[in-house]
């Protein structure tokens, strides 16, 4: 999968007067590719869970966000680590009362 280096968004093959290029979901960005690449993209394609993806992209594509940084991925595990701490404490005090 590429992704837009404008904004992030999905990038999806698509036809352009006979070029093979990439075309971002969200902000109509177009990428020319080498036909080995398209190729590539057309294999992929054929994968139902893709073509799902894709379509889901292209459906909610205003809904749609960039993939996570590993940062961001990370930030969110520590927070539920902290609920879960939280809720786990919350329980041993209750039971000492
Ligand atoms: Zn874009």
């Amino acid at each position: 999968m590429k992704f837009c280096p404008k904004c992030g968004g999905l990038m999806i093959p698509a036809k352009q007067e006979n070029k093979s290029v990439l075309k971002c979901t969200r902000c109509g960005h177009v990428e020319e590719v080498s036909a080995e690449t398209a190729r590539e993209y057309r294999l992929v394609e054929r994968s139902p869970a893709e073509e799902r993806t894709i379509t889901t992209s292209v459906v909610s594509k205003a809904k749609w966000k960039p993939p996570k940084t590993s940062e961001e991925w990370e930030q969110e595990r520590e927070e539920y680590r902290e609920i879960l701490q939280e809720l786990l404490q919350q329980e041993l005090e209750g039971l000492e009362e």
